[in-house]
């Protein structure tokens, strides 16, 4: 891979797919793959092998990776992480499986060299998906953590297209050094904020099913994989949020990852994957 540019253009210029058409997904998210946990990536590696080898579509709703910053990444040699992963997917693309990448708030950085690299195609977020026929919102599921006034406006300003531009021009090591005190900021704020200001605001979520027309959300995000299951103006919704991943934790029994998979009528099912 080499001669890959940061990305360019800025990756939120990038037009990601509004509307998917899956038959027989995994939907995963929440890996954070980093140098940091090789078990974890491990896991991913053998899952693309055995788990999702065998299906029609994988879709990654963010943060696949810890942090990003630039598809320049691929051409390190020193980052075995980025290398492992982009060899994993494209194994997956080769063989027809569809791989869906979409951005989180760690990862919005991955530009069209990784996607080029991996075979993947980008979901926007939110994207619309039909499952088997169910229709379905699907999303990373940040923009919908509104009580966190300063992580929004962070987030406003980490995708003007401007701001990207900037960073992803400066050299590797100075974006390496602004990723690693952001992470430490973010790590340090987390341990500080109440536990509900980190979630999904449910009257956002209720109004962003409202306006799209859905009544089933898929997202990730808030690492709290769960089914909600509510009415919303007198119909049936649900909420299904996909599990965060770690199999480097120290207590073997507390080690985690899955996904969320769909049968030929729709119906989904969580799956916990074993170490
Ligand atoms: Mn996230």
């Amino acid at each position: 891979m080499a001669g890959v540019a940061p990305s360019d253009p800025p990756p939120m210029l990038l037009a990601g797919l509004a509307r998917v058409e899956l038959r027989d997904p995994l939907l995963i998210s929440d890996l954070h793959l980093a140098a940091g946990a090789p078990a974890t990536l491990a896991r991913f590696l053998r899952f693309c092998r055995e788990e999702a080898a065998a299906r029609a579509e994988l879709a990654i709703l963010g943060d696949l990776f810890e942090y990003w910053i630039g598809d320049d990444t691929l051409d390190d040699e020193s980052d075995a992480v980025a290398r492992d992963v982009a060899a994993a997917l494209r194994a997956l693309a080769d063989r027809g499986v569809r791989v869906y990448v979409m951005h989180g708030n760690r990862d919005l950085l991955l530009g069209a060299g990784f996607l080029r690299a991996t075979g993947a195609q980008l979901l926007a977020d939110p994207a619309l998906a039909s499952i088997n026929g169910r229709e379905a919102l699907l999303a990373h599921g940040d923009a919908w953590c509104t009580q966190d006034v300063e992580y929004m406006r962070f987030r406003s300003s980490v995708r003007q297209e401007a701001t990207q531009r900037q960073f992803l021009a400066g050299p590797r090591a100075a974006r390496l050094a602004f990723m690693g005190a952001a992470r430490a900021r973010s790590e340090a704020g987390k341990r500080a904020m109440a536990m509900e200001i980190m979630d999904v605001t449910p009257s956002v979520v209720e109004e962003a099913l409202r306006a799209s027309g859905q009544r089933l959300l898929i997202h990730g995000h808030t690492h709290r994989p769960a089914v909600h299951r509510f009415v919303l103006d007198g119909e049936p919704a649900e909420r299904w949020v996909l599990p965060d991943w770690d199999f480097d934790i120290d207590a073997p029994c507390a080690a985690r990852g899955g996904y969320v998979a769909a049968d030929e009528a729709g119906a989904l099912c969580a799956v916990a994957l074993a170490p």
